[in-house]
């Protein structure tokens, strides 16, 4: 099939604020591929926030944080699902598609989340704590999820605490997301030490560079930053409140204190704010890259498969969470 030049440019135009043209030359004959490959195996992209523009803006369909694609991906009508994002992701994406194909670009795309908690852990956590509630975060294995009561995502989070009406609960496996929820629900944690690589690494030191080098700026910390690092912030929210807060507000100059994506795809949509870029990389996520995309589709390779006596349970503690409104 070949592209008509205009057909090129309007492609181009979905990335030309942040991906200068030359740039885009060494990536059109992927993206026009994968556009190719998506209608022949009648496949769709749902692409996490923290993917590159040429993936967010180039090939994905669905776009959004781990909650909406989540919700998005019990609505997929599609032989085919490519998550482009992390396994976690692509695991949940199959636990609400069972009998479709869903595919990862690339299996090593992990998450120290998801790494650093286990099934036993789990166990160990209900057992020191009797009949205490297992809220876990989305970012966890299957196997994990199998074992809890509820799933949440960092949008989502303080809505599913509140929905159990407890003062007590087991949240896991990220310690700064279960201190920030904590402190906005005035609910007990019961924690686990787990923490995200990218988020982790933000200071308070940071936020005060960031504000002495920018009057004026406005500073957005994801919620698996340290409880520090969001108390010097003027807004804390997942990655889609993130972007309705600038929707809603539309801030001069904004930092966002997250994964380095994020403001590059924002930026495309704003060319009128000033975005500092504080960032720090998930090298899981940068796993996903547009040549990846294209060999997962055009081999159907990386599908995600699991054990069915695990996904019934982490299924239905998937679903409680969905049905959270
Ligand atoms: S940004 Fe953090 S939570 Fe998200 S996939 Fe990377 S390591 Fe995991």
């Amino acid at each position: 099939m070949s592209t008509t030049i205009s057909e090129a440019d309007a492609l181009y135009q979905r990335v030309a604020h942040v991906i200068p043209r030359v740039e885009w030359a060494t990536m059109v004959d992927d993206v026009q591929a994968i556009l190719r490959l998506k209608a022949e195996k009648n496949a769709v992209i749902l692409a996490h926030n923290y993917m590159t523009p040429e993936i967010y803006h180039g090939v994905a369909d669905i776009v959004g944080d781990s909650l909406a694609l989540a919700r998005e991906a019990t609505k997929v009508d599609a032989d085919v699902i490519v998550l482009a994002g992390v396994h976690f992701m692509a695991e949940t994406a199959k636990l609400l598609n069972p009998s479709k194909t869903v595919l990862i670009p690339d299996l090593r795309s992990g998450c120290s989340l998801a790494e650093s908690v286990t099934p036993e852990d789990v166990r160990a956590l209900r057992a020191a704590h009797p009949g205490v509630p297992v809220v876990t975060y989305v970012n966890t294995s299957a196997a994990v999820k199998a074992e809890s009561d509820i799933c949440c995502t960092s949008g989502n989070a303080v809505k599913i605490i509140e929905s159990l009406g407890v003062d007590e609960v087991i949240m896991i496996p990220d310690q700064f997301l279960a201190a920030n929820i904590g402190a906005q629900t005035g609910v007990k944690m019961i924690v686990h030490p787990g923490a995200c690589e990218v988020h982790e690494r933000f200071t308070p030191d940071d936020i005060e560079t960031i504000r002495e080098g920018n009057p004026g700026v406005t500073v957005i910390a994801h919620p698996e930053c340290p409880r520090p690092v969001v108390l010097a912030s003027d807004f804390s929210g997942s990655t889609a409140q993130m972007q309705d807060f600038i929707e809603k507000e539309r801030p001069r100059k904004v930092a966002l204190i997250t994964e380095c994506s994020m403001s590059d795809n924002i930026a495309q949509n704003h060319p009128e704010i000033d975005f500092i870029r504080p960032c720090n990389m998930c090298p899981h996520m940068k796993r996903n890259t547009l040549a990846a995309i294209r060999h997962s589709l055009e081999t159907l390779t990386n599908v995600v498969e699991l054990d069915p006596a695990t996904a019934a349970p982490a299924r239905q503690a998937i679903e409680r969470m969905l049905a959270v409104k």
